[in-house]
């Protein structure tokens, strides 16, 4: 019991998933709802065309990304490739602590980070509905470089022996029913959060 978070904070969900799994497609469609707040990751790589400044990541320098990571800031941080990704504490706990849930799109380092940190955080893993869709979508999304698209699948294989970890799997073979099952599940766990708060408060005025 000691871990449930106080009455009236918001729920933190993690989503992690191979790069190509559709993750940042689920992720934009499920804030479109108003019921979850998307956290900004600082990252050190590039920024990739069409992604902006302060919306997508926020884009730093090694040194700034070190010296964050020095001063405390990070709730998790993570090399991914040469790549430096991390969540800023601040605001995560500030909307937790406004009521708001919080979802983090991060990869399985980070995700169990968190967990270590936070036991009550709930963890969704993203897989792709066979290996060979996994290479078609990377391909086809034309993000990558085919160096980079190699590098990504290789480490795909890590991060899915991770997802028994996590406490629910979705495939994403249809993208709109792989939103609606998500955001289904986020809905139950947060009636189930309010639920068992309002029984601990009742509790007290007996
Ligand atoms: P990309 O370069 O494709 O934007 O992201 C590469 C990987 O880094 C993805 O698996 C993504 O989920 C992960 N990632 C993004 N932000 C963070 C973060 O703040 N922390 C961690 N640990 N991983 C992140």
């Amino acid at each position: 019991m000691s871990n449930l978070p106080a009455s009236g904070k918001g729920l933190l969900f993690v989503m992690s998933g191979p790069s190509g799994t559709g993750k940042g497609t689920i992720c934009g469609e499920l804030i479109k709802s108003g019921n979850i707040f998307l956290s900004v990751s600082s990252t050190t790589r590039e920024k990739r065309k069409g992604e902006i400044d302060g919306v997508t990541y926020n884009y730093t320098t090694v040194d700034e990304f070190e010296k964050m990571i020095a001063g405390g800031e990070m709730l998790e941080y993570a090399k991914y490739g040469d790549n430096y990704y991390g969540t800023p504490k601040k605001t995560v706990t500030e909307m937790l602590a406004a009521g708001k849930n919080v979802l983090l799109e991060i990869e399985p380092q980070g995700a169990a980070l968190v967990k270590s940190k936070m036991p009550e955080a709930v963890l969704l893993f993203i897989l792709p509905p066979s290996a060979r869709e996994l290479k078609k979508r990377l391909c086809e999304r034309g993000r990558e470089s085919d160096e980079e698209i190699a590098k990504r699948l290789q480490a795909a294989g890590w991060e899915l022996s991770q997802a028994p970890l996590y406490n629910k799997m979705f495939v994403n073979d249809d993208l709109g029913e792989c939103v609606e099952r998500v955001g289904e599940y986020i809905s139950e766990k947060t009636r189930e959060r309010a639920f068992l708060d309002n029984l601990i408060e009742e509790l007290q005025d007996i």
